[in-house]
């Protein structure tokens, strides 16, 4: 009887416990977030329907286009000006600058603007003129330069050091080198562990920096070291080759010999032709090769079957969970990222005639996946 009443009782408990626990989680929902800084992470895990039953395993994505500054840069601007900031790098109200494709540029003239930061941004002028559009608005200034590889002075990357040196306080904020920028992603793989329970096999994404593969693939792999990691790298990229072979990137490109990419790609964001610090702490397992293809019918696919508008990385990351789905089998579950919506892509991904001049324009029909290689 003594027994019995034991087990009653803490049972009772277990789910006294459980019920507060779950009630505190609800009150964290419900609360009233601080500013616009407040509104970054936590983003809901949204399963996409047409790629589960297509694949027959469960294909979850993180709606990072819900971040207020539109993409999953939010949080490394964040990380990274907050690290900054108390570690007294940069100067209250004081510079801060960054070479970047433009989602990252978005990010810092939005949390810069919230802190009251100043903020400047180079970019290549070849990035969707909507994040230069979205960057002045935030008042921060822009500059474009021309697309030259990393080794030359006018690189973006280059050229937002030169202004933080030359300026008292200033932060550059050096995505690439930053390690506040996978710091940041260690608390998204964090939520990823949450939102699934704990139940997921596989993790899948592009990486620009390496930022998020790597962050999240720690994260998750120190919860469950079975958890596999996927990269899916777009054409130009060579991180497929360092993945797949152990190689280390062009020697072309590091003697200064190539001054861009053999062929570009349509996938801003993310492919890379160096390993940055960022990537260098990720823990990939395998590699997928995505095409521009396959993304554009991507991004279509989910616009007609689910009406999900998402930019181009993310339908890259999409085209990744379905290989790694098939990689895997089904019955798995595979986590992917959706980095950003489609309104920031208007001029270039989703502009029919800039896809036709491209030879991409979309044909697949249907729900079925066959345009994934
Ligand atoms: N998608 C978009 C739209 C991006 O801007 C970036 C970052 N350049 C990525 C994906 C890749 O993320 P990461 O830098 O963390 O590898």
């Amino acid at each position: 009887l003594a027994s019995c009443l034991a087990l009653v009782f803490a049972a009772g408990a277990g789910a006294t416990l459980c019920y507060l626990y779950l009630a505190w989680w609800k009150r964290q929902e419900d609360e009233v977030r601080s500013g616009v800084l407040g509104l970054i992470g936590n983003t809901p895990l949204v399963r996409i329907a047409s790629l589960s039953e297509e694949t027959g395993c469960e294909i979850l994505a993180k709606a990072e286009m819900l971040n207020p500054g539109g993409s999953v840069k939010d949080r490394v601007a964040l990380q990274v000006v907050s690290e900054a900031l108390s570690e007294g790098r940069l100067a209250p109200g004081g510079l801060i600058t960054e070479g970047t494709a433009g989602s990252t540029g978005v990010s810092l003239a939005m949390v810069a603007a919230a802190l009251g930061c100043r903020c400047a941004i180079t970019m290549p002028d070849d990035a969707a003129i909507e994040k230069a559009t979205m960057i002045q608005a935030y008042g921060a200034a822009v500059q474009r330069v021309r697309p030259v590889s990393i080794v030359h002075p006018d690189h973006p990357v280059n050229v937002a050091r030169r202004e933080a040196v030359a300026t008292p306080g200033a932060l550059f904020a050096d995505q690439f080198e930053n390690e506040a920028n996978y710091r940041a992603h260690v608390k998204t793989g964090e939520e990823i562990w949450r939102q699934t329970g704990g139940r997921l096999h596989a993790f899948v994404s592009g990486a620009g920096t390496g930022g998020t593969i790597a962050g999240v693939s720690r994260s998750l792999k120190a919860r469950d070291p079975r958890v596999r990691v996927f990269l899916i790298d777009p054409p130009g990229s060579s991180l497929f080759n360092k993945v797949k072979r152990g190689v280390m990137y062009a020697r072309e490109e590091a003697e200064g010999k190539r001054l861009r990419n053999p062929f570009d790609t349509i996938t801003e964001g993310i492919g890379i032709n160096r390993l940055t610090a960022n990537f260098n702490r990720a823990l990939v397992d395998d590699a997928f090769r995505g095409s521009d293809r396959e993304a554009v019918e991507m991004a279509s696919y989910l616009l007609r079957n689910e009406g999900l508008w998402v930019g181009s990385s993310a339908a890259m990351n999409c085209v990744g969970a379905v290989k790694a789905a098939r990689a895997l089998g089904p019955g798995h579950v595979v986590v992917t990222l959706l980095c950003d919506g489609g309104h920031r892509h208007l001029s270039k991904f989703h502009n029919p005639e800039y896809l036709a001049q491209m030879g991409l324009t979309p044909v697949a029909q249907g729900r079925s996946l066959d345009f994934v290689e």
